[in-house]
């Protein structure tokens, strides 16, 4: 870790509470190696060391990574709407995991709405395209 190097007096990258900014900060009190307390180099308060903006929580070993995790959601909204052409509601079957989907279907899930079954993964899972993107789900438990 880049805090063994680290000591009072340090210059330190943290989000400064008043500025609501990460800034470099100056290092005031450590315990066990970590950063306890800093003062800002732009406003001069002083706060508790956060590494990263508040909010993003999980980031809380001071480690820098950029690593902000991307949430891969395509805009398939058009296939959805091309696999339902000709179909109605009313051809769907409520989605229960007991029951078995082929692929072609149209099924309705209590929490994605209405779905189609675009391909089975193995005995027990489906592909399904519903309106917010491609699903996988049991079926025939
Ligand atoms: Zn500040």
């Amino acid at each position: 870790m880049a805090n063994s190097k680290l000591k009072p007096g340090s210059t330190v990258d943290s989000w400064c509470t008043k500025c609501k900014l990460v800034l470099a900060h100056t290092v005031e009190t450590m315990l066990d190696g970590k950063i306890t307390r800093v003062h800002c180099n732009t406003c001069r308060g002083q706060h508790a060391y956060r590494a990263t903006a508040p909010g993003s929580s999980k980031a809380s070993g001071g480690a820098s990574k950029s690593a902000r995790s991307k949430v891969e959601k395509a805009p398939k909204q058009n296939d959805l709407e091309t696999l339902l052409r000709g179909r109605t509601a009313a051809s769907a079957r409520p989605y229960a995991t007991t029951e078995r989907f082929a692929p072609g279907e149209v099924i309705s899930h209590a929490a994605f709405g209405l779905g189609v079954v675009t391909g089975e993964r193995d005995s027990i899972k489906i592909d399904v395209q519903f309106a917010d993107g491609p699903k996988v789900l049991m079926h025939g438990r």
